[in-house]
Parts: C-alpha cells; sequence; structure tokens
C-alpha cells in the first residue's frame, strides 16, 4: 500500500492541508504502507521555492516523514509531452483557442439549450473541435481531450474503488454520458504544457501510488481520472476522498486563507497536538 500527499507549492499549507497529509500518513500506516509526498508545481506562474520549503517545514514539524528525492511535477515535462502525444498520435487531442469568453459566449447562445456542468465547470461547447488539425502535436497551444472519440476506445463502462467516509465503496461510470458529463477536458494548457488532470494520473502512477487520499473536493474529478488511465493503459488506484475541514461557520478553509496557515499556529506557539485536535486527525 502507497498513498501520498501533493500539495501545490502556491500558497501556505492551511489545516485542510494538515488534516489531508495526516489522514495519508495514518492510512499508511495502518496498512503497513508507505507514505509519499509530491509538491505539484506544474503551474509556475504561482509555485514559489519559498512556499515549498514551508511544505517540508510544516509537516516535519508534524511528524511525517517521506522517502526522498521528492517527485515534482516541473522535472516532468517530458513525460507529460510524451502522453499528449500518444494521444495525439491516436487522434484525440486538438488545440483549442477559446478564451474563457468565447466559451460563455458559445453556451449563452439561444440555440444551446441547457447548460451542463462537469468536474471542470460548463462543459465545453465544441467551438474548436472540428477545425482542421494540425499534422503535428502543437506546442504553446491548449489541447482537449475530443470525448466523443475518445469513447469509441473505451469499454462501456469503468469503475474505481472508494474508501472514504462520504461515498459509496464502488463508482461505476457510464461511457457513453462521458461527452455530456465530462466533456471535451483540457489536458494541456496552453501557459503549462499539460494540466492537473493530466498530471496527477501520470504521476500517481509513476510512484507506483496503490491509493490515493485527498479532499472529498477532488471526487468528482476522479471520473475524469478513471477514463485518461484507461485510455493511457495506466492503473486505477484506490481512491480514499476525506471530508473537508470546515471554519466555525461551515466554511470550507481556503488555501489562501492565510489566517489559518500552519506557520500561523506555530509561530502562536500550538503544537502538532493542537493541530491534530483542530482537524480531528490523529498524529503519526
Ligand atoms: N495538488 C492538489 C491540491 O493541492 C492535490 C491533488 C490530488 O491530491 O490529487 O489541491
Amino acid at each position: 500500500m502507497r498513498t501520498r500527499f501533493a500539495p501545490s507549492p502556491t500558497g501556505p499549507l492551511h489545516l485542510g492541508h494538515a488534516f489531508s497529509a495526516l489522514t495519508a500518513a495514518r492510512l499508511a500506516k495502518e496498512a503497513q504502507g508507505s507514505f509519499l509526498l509530491r509538491i505539484e508545481d506544474i503551474d509556475q506562474s504561482r509555485a514559489r521555492a519559498h512556499w515549498e520549503a514551508q511544505i517540508y517545514d510544516d509537516l516535519h514539524w508534524l511528524g511525517l516523514t517521506w522517502p526522498t528525492p521528492v517527485m515534482r511535477q516541473s522535472d516532468r515535462m517530458p513525460v507529460y509531452r510524451a502522453a499528449l502525444q500518444k494521444l495525439w498520435d491516436q487522434g484525440l487531442l486538438y488545440p483549442c483557442a477559446c478564451t474563457r469568453r468565447d466559451i460563455d459566449a458559445a453556451l449563452s447562445a439561444p440555440q444551446e439549450g441547457a447548460l451542463h456542468y462537469g468536474p471542470d465547470g460548463p462543459i465545453y461547447p465544441g467551438t474548436c473541435r472540428d477545425k482542421p488539425r494540425p499534422t503535428q502535436l502543437p506546442e504553446g497551444q491548449s489541447l482537449r481531450l475530443d470525448m466523443e472519440k475518445a469513447i469509441q476506445h473505451l469499454p462501456e463502462t469503468l469503475s474505481f474503488t472508494e474508501t472514504g467516509p462520504l461515498h459509496e465503496d464502488t463508482q461505476i461510470l457510464r461511457i457513453s454520458d462521458a461527452p455530456e458529463t465530462l466533456g471535451d477536458i483540457v489536458l494541456a494548457r496552453r501557459d503549462m504544457g499539460t494540466s492537473y488532470h493530466l498530471s496527477v494520473v501520470l504521476d500517481d502512477a509513476d510512484q507506483d501510488i496503490t491509493h490515493v487520499t485527498r479532499g472529498a473536493d477532488l471526487f468528482e474529478a476522479t471520473q475524469i481520472h478513471v477514463v485518461l488511465q484507461a485510455l493511457l493503459n495506466l492503473p486505477t488506484p484506490i481512491y480514499h476522498h476525506h471530508a473537508l475541514v470546515r471554519d466555525e461557520n461551515g466554511k470550507r478553509l481556503a488555501k489562501r486563507d492565510d489566517a489559518r496557515a500552519i506557520a500561523l499556529y506555530r509561530s502562536e506557539g500550538k503544537t502538532p497536538q493542537d493541530i491534530a485536535t483542530l482537524t480531528g486527525a490523529t498524529l503519526p
């Protein structure tokens, strides 16, 4: 059993992160497995070395340890590119030049009918899907998965096992629904050359992750991940989506909420046990 905590170094770790990391470490310990760390820094416009250093420092302070060297997404661009190339060669990707505003305008056109939302927001209306495609995999452009074409490579259903407290343990996806429920998701962002969804499935596979531990906010996105695993011949791990830590008003603790940064609790003299108590987690 191998699980992981995969923070983005774009801000301080807050209580929600602490809960997630401690939950993953507890599950690993209970199963006599391994707890791994991964730095999700594909968004180089927001990632900062000092936030990464703070992540290591806060997690060590909580009593967590992990194998090194730590996987960092920014070191793995060739792996992501190779996966895009594979999908491109199968005719499953197309470049998309739409801005958010173009998409909103297309979706509000009268003939569009009911708006559908997927894990990434409104389902893309397909504006760029039928434009002539370049012969080579383009660089510096957004790339979308052509879901209608992709599902022809997939079985009728896919499934994954969920062990978290909030959902049924077997999750079944009807693949014929994917164009409507997931849509043509972006697999490479123009400014990044990859996307969270593409990178996370490749990274989990390359780290031999058997159990993905993360917040319930990513439960819906798991459908995208299972589709990508099937298209890229990657194993589907077991998933554990834990409840999100909320403040006293029931509001989710946002990453940017500096008032809740672990570093702030530390500077006030709080102990790791205080953090565990505040979040309902247990220390390793
Ligand atoms: N990097 C993501 C985050 O910080 C976590 C993604 C995951 O665990 O799959 O929210």
